[in-house]
């Protein structure tokens, strides 16, 4: 069975594979042997059994997080393209000022990603 895990990598934050008992970095592709306990995965994410296919599962599984991303967090997004500080977003969405900072990373991050 094969399993992802998200920006794992140490050396480069890019996503793990594994495939029985070690795990490659789909980015740089450096192995990781034996697993570290603390790589394991929720089981039974993804289920298909061709290498191909199952990149095609990651891509798609992690597309879809980013759809929900976006919306879930389209009005904090507006308010920061607005040019809105992190304090005074947090008090039109009744959201902590340390979550729109977070949210803010994370917009530049899934920006760049987006334009990949
Ligand atoms: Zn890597």
């Amino acid at each position: 069975m094969v399993l992802v895990q998200f920006k794992k990598c140490t050396k480069c934050q890019g996503d793990l594979l594994s495939d029985g008992d070690e795990w490659r970095c789909l980015q740089c592709g450096r192995y990781y042997y034996p697993p570290n306990t603390q790589l394991h995965p929720e089981p039974g994410c993804y289920g298909e059994n061709s290498e191909v296919g199952n990149v095609n599962v990651r891509i798609e599984g992690h597309r879809r997080a980013l759809v929900s991303w976006w919306e879930r967090n389209k009005k904090i997004i507006a308010c920061i393209d607005r040019g809105m500080s992190n304090k005074d977003i947090a008090k039109e969405v009744r959201r902590s000022p340390d979550t729109i900072s977070k949210i803010r990373v994370e917009l530049v991050e899934n920006r760049a990603s987006a334009s990949e």
